[in-house]
């Protein structure tokens, strides 16, 4: 697949979250040496590690963790299994995500992780074998009270399930039954919480309810175009869609299908986990894959990759609304038109904040062994979604900002004060 951004030569992702970062670091005048600190990450781990195929042959895979700064606590970011992983990529994701879990407040700092490979290419034992050798080869850089592991792109909670139970085989037997939380995402049977797997998805979705509030906006008279059909974006699309919304396009690695009516997306859903993608959908068209930006609707929600939403796409969008489930997918040009266009933009580290939100939930509740109703993890993440909504519109206010700066602005104040105080050892 052509880079969308490619006419754009393609921005660097890590330097497309310093900049964000630093714009919003510009307009409080934060000290030089905080800058600094939170322009490259603490520690970068990479691991080269052979796995045997089911035909006997043995691959070289890369994996990565990058920890980007646990100055609020443990780390804490995705895994991702994906061919385009690279320590770019990797140093980006963990970057916002010690951005997100300051603006949401919880106590967590930033990593991400993956392995380059394409999981679609590997059966489900060669699989459990990456994530068991991934999990050795990480060894001590990751735990419960260190570094928190998580579902991204590509993985699932059957491999953060392999992740726990390969650590704790690894621990001395009188810890083993306390490490549990040494990774989210889990499936209920082994410690997962109820509400994680449509997390991120229903933050989004209370991102757009408080937007709704906020402009006066009804959601049920709302169209809405989702690219990518995964765990976020098929839990949004149908979370949404219960509530009225009409979500007349989706996109996936597959084809882009469309339905100015309003596509089922319970069935689609069915589709996707029977033949593995949104094409030859029967209950809506085939339609290329760049009208996607230019359908009509009201709001546009990337749930793929990042740098999906480009300049030109930017230009052509119909929406008068982005909420950015996935992590980076508008460049730095495409945020530029989008403002000029007058088209709002909620940012990734703020509208996609519930997974995390609800993986710090999970992690409460392996460590006091008590485990919550779907209703008070649902209320709690509304809770804690709607006061950072609030923080950031209150700040943007006080600023005369974007969303996204006033985003930055939040975690950045918070980020600054405990790195103030804390000072720097020796
Ligand atoms: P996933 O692997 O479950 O789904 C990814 C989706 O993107 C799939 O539907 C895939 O077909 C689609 N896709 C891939 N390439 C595409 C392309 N070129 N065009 C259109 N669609 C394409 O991943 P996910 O967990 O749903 O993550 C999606 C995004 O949300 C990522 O940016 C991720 O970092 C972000 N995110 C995920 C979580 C989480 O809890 N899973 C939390 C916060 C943010």
């Amino acid at each position: 697949m052509v880079s969308p951004s490619a006419s754009e030569g393609r921005p660097s992702l890590h330097e497309t979250a310093v900049s964000q970062f630093r714009r919003a670091a510009e307009m409080i005048d934060l000290a030089e040496p905080y800058r600094m600190m939170l322009s490259r990450p603490k520690n970068e781990v990479i691991v080269n590690f052979p796995i045997e195929r089911d035909s006997g042959e043995w691959e070289m895979l890369r994996g990565y963790r990058i920890q980007h700064n646990n100055t609020m606590g443990p780390y804490k970011g995705g895994l991702r299994f994906h061919p385009l992983v690279d320590l770019e990529e990797i140093m980006a994701l963990a970057a916002w995500m010690t951005f997100k879990c300051a603006l949401a407040g919880i106590p967590y700092g930033g990593a991400k992780g993956g392995v380059t490979i394409n999981p679609r290419e590997y059966s489900e034992r060669e699989l459990e074998r990456v994530v068991r050798r991934f999990t050795v080869e990480l060894g001590a850089n990751i735990g419960p009270d260190h570094d928190i592991p998580a579902p991204d792109v590509g993985t699932n909670s059957q491999m953060m399930d392999w992740l726990m139970d390969t650590y704790s085989r690894v621990t001395s037997p009188h810890e083993r039954q306390t490490v549990k939380g040494v990774v989210t995402g889990k499936s209920l049977a082994v410690g997962g919480s109820i509400g994680r797997e449509q997390a991120t998805g229903q933050g989004v979705l209370y991102s757009l309810r408080h937007w709704c509030g906020e402009t006066g906006a009804r959601l049920d008279e709302l169209s809405i175009a989702i690219q990518g059909f995964g765990k976020v974006g098929s839990w949004f699309g149908r979370l949404a869609q219960a509530q009225g919304a009409t979500i007349v396009a989706v996109a996936d690695h597959t084809g882009t299908i469309a339905h100015p009516a309003g596509i089922d997306t319970e069935a689609l859903a069915n589709h996707v986990a029977t033949t593995g993608g949104v094409a030859q959908f029967p209950g809506a068209s085939e339609v290329p894959t760049e009208d996607l930006f230019s359908v009509a609707c009201d709001v546009f929600v990337p749930a793929a990759l990042e740098n999906q939403l480009n300049a030109a796409r930017a230009e052509t969008l119909q929406a008068r609304l982005v909420v950015e489930a996935a992590n980076g997918p508008t460049t730095p040009a495409a945020e530029v038109r989008l403002a000029e266009r007058g088209i709002e933009v909620i940012p990734d580290i703020l509208a996609n904040a519930g997974g995390v939100i609800v993986s710090y939930f999970e992690w409460l509740q392996n460590r006091s062994s008590r485990y919550w109703d779907a209703e008070r993890v649902d209320q709690r993440l509304r809770e804690q979604m709607w006061t950072t909504h609030d923080q950031v519109l209150e700040t943007r206010q006080r600023f005369d900002c974007s969303r996204r700066d006033a985003s930055y602005i939040v975690a950045l104040e918070r980020l600054s004060a405990t790195l103030k105080s804390r000072g720097i050892f020796p």
